[in-house]
């Protein structure tokens, strides 16, 4: 019934309709759930005696006359007057000659709008009107009324009056679905209720619990699906159940020989994955870490348990450069255990490829490093135990998808964009979170600055000073709209520039995405090995690379970045023993660009950061959130902690005792 097309019930024109479906209403439901953008309250009516101009007012009383005239140059206008106990005030309209039909004399009315001094004598001009009719209620003023969005031929007058009638004859439709525990527990108004009321509100403390209520409707139903999709996930893999025992005295050994100690972050992290591996169904685990946090070695050590346990593992990078990166190191920090570790991409002749396949098929490989190339046709594993993925973000959900049907391993996934927690168990909620919130101890704040253009000459020379004390230097191009093209000439002009101006007695590299493979490992080989001092870039470099000596990152065109990005360039330098900087350059900047940067000055946190990012541009700029099926929530902010984390515990305990939602239809129909 509350499917009915709003053709069949409202009496209006197909135009209306069509405008009305633009704003995504269709049916009667659609309608009712189409909810105000804000409120004006005006309960509270202004006395004549008390108005002042160029204030919106609201005055309640009598129409002692009205009539229509023109002016000398021709306009249309109506002209009144309004009348209550504390005195009376003329009224204008221009080109509403109707005006005078439909309000007729000494009708009691409310006017709502600002009165203008002109002419000696105050006036309102144009105001919303509303006739009160004795046995109706108010619906535009006189109480707090409700604001919509609107299109072009569709005003908040015309919904509320629309709307007036579909609320108090329909709404009886609508089902509670909430169960009586949850509603009991948190105090909430009924579904019904919140409806009404958040279109219609009596007063203002019911508005706020209905709108509470609908807030938390929506974050509890996508809370209850991803926990569900978790279920599921766990429950249909346990056939497919990896027998992982813990190796300790191996782990201990391998830790013990590393060139540091693990933080407590990092042992924290490692004993929930281990945790999670020794379970019957496979792990889904998302770990976060800022740049430079040593996501790494706790993935090394897991993969170090998996196969020893005698299963396989894959670990999948969004670049070549990070994956290449990644095998160098696995087989660096592995080298005691006579492992058979192996690489794939894009550059991998086909030769060879075919080759590692087959070892993946057979079981030789026991760690398997690439790229996309990882989930490309034909790939195969004979006993996959772990399957990680290096900077999630850059992946889409597919891709993880396809990860994770080669045998229904454990899942790992990496992110060096800490995405506010709240964000993480609303869009990745089906996973587990791992958060390693401190760096290794040693290493220094990078001291992060706004560079002046009149002070970049100044900046040059003392980056050349640093290198000449040993340092190297990174330089960032600005990005450019999405052009491959344009963006390697701006960073070809850069490297010109620099290379024959700016510092012609050093060494100056060039990295930018349309680099053959070979010539992208020489210049980072040849930057690791110090023979490069700097390296000018486009944002190709944005993820993982580790060359610890590296202590200045020169962003330039810093504004057309977005705080996560600028955190992760950073991230390139104060990795190793040495003071690091990072000198922000703009060419303009707009409010959000100096929100961003001044951000990027104050804090090295990156969950700080994203948090700021978060909300300066919403969810699904940053993560791309439509992409993973969340809906554009009405009510709920993606950003109210306090919310998510209530309507995650409720939709836990329902799903705990009944993940099916066998005893719940109503929910299992709304997810
Ligand atoms: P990310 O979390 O950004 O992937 P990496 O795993 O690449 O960080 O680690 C960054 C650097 O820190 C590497 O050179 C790594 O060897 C080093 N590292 C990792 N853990 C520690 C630690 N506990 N103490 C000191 N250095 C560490
Ligand atoms: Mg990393």
């Amino acid at each position: 019934m509350l499917n009915k097309s709003l053709d069949k019930v409202l009496r209006t024109t197909s135009r209306h309709l069509g405008r009305l479906e633009l704003l995504g209403v269709k049916t009667v439901k659609d309608f009712l759930l189409y909810f105000p953008r804000t409120y004006n309250d005006t309960r509270e009516f202004t006395k004549i005696a008390e108005i002042r101009t160029d204030e919106i007012c609201t005055i309640k009383g009598q129409l002692t006359s009205l009539f229509n005239i023109r002016t000398k140059n021709g306009k249309k206008m109506t002209r009144g007057v309004i009348a209550d106990k504390t005195g009376s005030l003329g009224v204008v309209w221009f080109n509403q000659p109707h005006l005078t039909r439909m309000l007729p004399r000494n009708s009691e009315i409310i006017l709502s709008g600002k009165a203008k001094f002109a002419f000696g004598k105050i006036t309102l001009q144009g105001p919303s009107y509303e006739l009160i009719k004795k046995e109706e209620e108010q619906i535009h003023s006189g109480r707090i009324v409700p604001v919509y969005h609107e299109t072009e031929g569709i005003n908040s007058k015309w919904i509320r009056e629309k709307l007036k009638p579909l609320v108090d004859n329909w709404i009886e439709l609508f089902e509670e679905y909430m169960p009586e525990e949850i509603l009991r527990e948190h105090g909430f108004v009924g579904y019904k209720t919140a409806i009404r009321s958040v279109h219609f509100p009596d007063e203002p403390e019911l508005l706020e619990k209905s709108k509470e209520r609908l807030a938390f409707d929506e974050l509890f139903l996508l809370q209850l699906k991803v926990l569900q999709k978790r279920w599921f996930w766990q429950n249909i893999n346990k056939p497919y159940a990896k027998n992982i025992k813990i190796h300790n005295e191996i782990l201990k050994d391998c830790i013990d020989n590393l060139p540091f100690t693990l933080t407590n972050a990092q042992t924290k992290s490692l004993e929930e994955i281990l945790e999670d591996l020794k379970k019957p169904f496979p792990m889904s685990r998302l770990l976060q870490g800022d740049v430079g946090s040593g996501k790494t070695i706790v993935a090394a050590l897991a993969v170090l348990n998996v196969v020893k346990s005698g299963y396989q593992v894959a670990i999948m990078a969004p670049t070549e450069i990070l994956a290449k990166q990644h095998y160098k190191g696995f087989i660096e920090t592995l080298k005691a255990y006579s492992l058979n570790i192996q690489f794939i991409a894009g550059s991998t002749t086909k030769k060879t490829k075919e080759d590692i396949i087959r070892q993946m098929k057979t079981g030789t490989v026991d760690i398997m490093i690439g790229t996309h190339s990882l989930i490309q046709e034909g790939i195969g594993f004979k006993n996959l135990g772990l399957a990680i993925i290096d900077e999630q973000h850059r992946f889409g959900v597919k891709q993880r998808e396809m990860l994770k049907s080669y045998g229904s391993p454990h899942l790992l996934a990496m992110t060096a964009t800490p995405i506010p927690r709240t964000l993480a168990i609303t869009v990745y909620g089906d996973q587990d979170l791992s958060i390693i919130d401190e760096l290794p101890k040693g290493r220094q704040k990078i001291i992060t600055r706004l560079v002046p253009e009149k002070k970049r000459i100044e900046a040059y020379r003392w980056i050349e000073d640093q290198v000449k004390k040993g340092r190297q230097a990174f330089v960032i191009c600005p990005l450019i709209d999405d052009s491959d093209v344009l963006e390697v000439k701006s960073v070809l002009k850069e490297y010109a520039f620099l290379s024959e101006h700016v510092f012609p007695s050093l060494k100056v590299g060039l990295l930018h995405g349309r680099l053959k493979q070979e010539e992208k490992d020489k210049i980072m080989n040849d930057y690791n090995d110090n023979k490069i001092n700097i390296l000018v870039s486009t944002s190709v470099i944005e993820v993982g690379i580790d060359v610890p000596n590296a202590s200045i990152m020169l962003i330039e065109g810093a504004e057309r970045f977005g705080l996560s990005q600028l955190h992760q360039f950073r991230g390139r330098v104060g990795r190793g023993e040495h003071q690091s900087y990072c000198f922000l350059f703009t060419n303009s900047l707009s409010e959000e660009g100096t929100t961003r940067i001044k951000a990027m000055e104050k804090y090295t946190s990156g969950f700080k950061l994203s948090e700021i990012d978060l909300e300066i541009r919403g969810p699904g700029e940053i993560y791309g959130i439509r992409q993973s099926g969340i809906p554009d929530l009405k009510m709920a902010s993606l950003t109210d902690s306090v919310n998510i984390e209530k309507a995650r515990k409720s939709a836990q305990k329902i799903i705990n005792k009944d993940p099916e939602l066998k005893n719940h239809p109503k929910l299992l129909e709304l997810i």
